[in-house]
């Protein structure tokens, strides 16, 4: 049996047009049932449906072959475990560090509230700035406006939400979009099977989407 992760919300809608075309479709109703994980038409091949956040865990300890998640989260996890074949383009987005506008920028410490606990250290520290990073699980925009924090780092498609709070994207941390992942113990020991899958992706997608 081979374990196929996906990630619930806009990647889930994105991805699951991209597997149809590949040849793998879901038994059952992803969007309106509870259950989290589903059989596909391909006997030997089932489906679950988790947070992103949780997709490279899942992937990186085997529990499953592959898996679909957004750059975000591989970056954040660290990578350990898993190759990243191939970029599905889609949920694009950009990580970045976003302030309340008129704000001096403080060198001192800069508190920063954030999911993305790993990057952000990575990236302050890359541009030589002390920070202190606070976790936040949601609602990361609601951090400067109440003095819990001076920055943030998050996530921005459109730019509303960060407006709505009357912040402004200020640092493109990286270009975000959905990548397939793949257990490398599974890459070797089940190579015919994942690698039909992974074939079978890449058929719908074209040349141009391997992973960088
Ligand atoms: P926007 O208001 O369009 O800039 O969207 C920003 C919010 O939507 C952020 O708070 C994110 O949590 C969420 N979001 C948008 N696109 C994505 C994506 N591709 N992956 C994960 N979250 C996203």
């Amino acid at each position: 049996m081979v374990t196929l992760a996906l990630t619930k919300g806009r990647i889930l809608r994105e991805s699951l047009p991209i597997l149809r075309e590949a040849g793998i479709c879901p038994v059952g109703d992803v969007f309106s049932s509870r259950k989290l994980m589903f059989a596909t038409n391909i006997q030997h091949l089932r489906l679950l449906i988790l947070r992103g956040v949780d997709v490279p865990t899942y992937v990186q300890f085997g529990a499953a072959d592959l898996g679909i998640t957004g750059k975000d989260q591989l970056l954040e996890h660290g990578g350990q475990g898993y190759y990243e074949p191939l970029d599905l383009k889609i949920a694009t987005c950009r990580l970045m560090t976003a302030v309340l506008p008129n704000v001096e920028v403080r060198f001192d410490r800069t508190v920063v509230a954030t999911k993305y606990i790993n990057v952000a250290r990575k990236f302050y520290a890359g541009l030589g700035r002390q920070t202190e990073l606070i976790k936040l699980y949601g609602a990361m925009e609601l951090a400067p406006l109440l003095d819990l924090s001076d920055e943030i780092v998050d996530i921005v498609d459109t730019g509303n939400t960060l407006a709505a709070h009357g912040l402004v994207a200020q640092k493109l941390i990286a270009n975000i979009s959905s990548r397939l992942i793949v257990n490398k113990l599974a890459m070797k020991g089940n190579f015919t099977v994942v690698n039909e899958i992974i074939n079978s992706i890449r058929n719908v997608l074209g040349s141009d989407y391997e992973a960088n």
